[in-house]
């Protein structure tokens, strides 16, 4: 499975699942939006698998994707939770930091569990590679790749000029000859970055990017005009169970979860509870097809009653449901690149399109 064809499927409601596995990981970047470390919670496994297993051939996410924290430092769950999904039909997605892979090699209870799914994306930047050579990360993904599995990059700088993203493309291209997708973002001050980023990075068109994007949006401004938010269209699993709706750091993190970014918790509800609620609140129906403002507005709309009803109001008129599905499916036909153009890097957008049939014009 292709990262463009991933990400393309970002705006769609109920598309996609994100689930964080645990908060842990090896590595401790400068930047990383959600604080990880060597200590952290585990989200709990038993609830994860009952949860994947209620994924049925009618009623299914198109996409399983995995992240963290590190989900590699859990590569049993990652084997048996792509093996469900791929039951109902989902295709997997793993996010890795490469802690394994200084030496480039690629252990193999790692790569026992990568054989399970579909796509593998390493993120990579210049504080990952103060803890994983790029020589490394680069070595493990060419053995992945000959495993047969699809492989992308996630690569973060602070602004689009940043001399290190110029670097890293090129220097991705020429050693995956083009057949690897590139995800560019910008680091934005979330989680360990919030103390250094904020004055450094420039604000989005929109609101939180992607899932692999997660928690670099342009968080606290405000003056951002109101503009639709594709991102409310995946619930993402927090590490403790709870379901969001959208993948906002802050929204993931905080507790309690604003009731109207709220759609369960995984040992309690299934999957087709959850779909519905993602699918049909009026609430989240107004914040993909209209938009409520930033995400900070976002998050404390239930603080301001008048807006809430508004929100609640337009979401319930009769044509909303069927504004907000043509709404996604345009942007879905838009494509991966277009998308990214809004949430990602508008000068590297193209390069989620390598290695794809057809899309070495654009990508070039
Ligand atoms: S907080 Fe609201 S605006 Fe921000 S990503 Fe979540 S749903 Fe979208």
């Amino acid at each position: 499975m292709r990262l463009a064809e991933i990400i393309a499927l970002r705006p769609l409601p109920a598309a996609g699942l994100l689930a964080t596995l645990t908060r842990r990981c090896p590595l401790s970047c400068a930047h990383c939006s959600t604080s990880s470390g060597p200590r952290g919670e585990d989200t709990p496994a038993r609830a994860l698998r009952r949860f994947v297993g209620g994924f049925t051939a009618e009623d299914r996410p198109e996409v399983l994707m995995l992240t963290g924290g590190e989900p590699l430092l859990r590569p049993a769950l990652v084997a048996d939770l792509a093996a469900l999904a791929a039951a109902a039909g989902t295709r997997t997605s793993v996010l890795s930091g490469m802690f394994f892979a200084a030496d480039g090699r690629v252990p193999a209870r790692i790569l026992g569990a990568l054989r399970n799914v579909d796509h593998f994306s390493a993120s990579i930047d210049v504080f990952h590679e103060r803890e994983v050579p790029r020589a490394g990360v680069f070595r493990a993904m060419h053995r992945i790749r000959e495993s047969g599995i699809a492989v992308s990059f996630h690569v973060a700088g602070t602004d689009q000029d940043a001399a290190y993203l110029a670097d890293i493309t090129a220097s991705i291209r020429s050693e995956f000859d083009d057949q690897a997708a590139v995800l560019v973002n910008h680091i934005r001050p979330v989680g360990r970055a919030a103390g250094w980023a904020a004055a450094r990075t420039v604000p989005l068109r929109g609101a939180e990017p992607p899932g692999p994007l997660r928690g670099t949006g342009p968080e606290g401004a405000s003056a951002t005009p109101t503009a639709p938010c594709a991102m409310a269209a995946w619930p993402t699993v927090a590490f403790d169970g709870t379901v969001a709706a959208c993948c906002n750091q802050r929204v993931v993190d905080g507790r309690p979860v604003p009731e109207h970014l709220r759609l369960g918790h995984i040992a309690r509800d299934d999957w087709a509870a959850i779909r519905r609620r993602c699918v049909e609140s009026p609430v989240l129906r107004t914040i993909r097809t209209a938009g409520v403002g930033s995400c900070a507005d976002c998050r404390s709309l239930a603080r301001r009653p008048a807006a809430l009803e508004a929100a609640e109001r337009s979401g319930a008129r009769p044509a909303a449901g069927a504004m907000d599905l043509l709404g996604a499916r345009l942007q879905h036909d838009a494509g991966a690149a277009s998308l990214l153009r809004r949430y990602g890097s508008d000068r590297y957008a193209p390069l989620v399109l390598l290695g794809g049939p057809g899309d070495e014009e654009e990508s070039a």
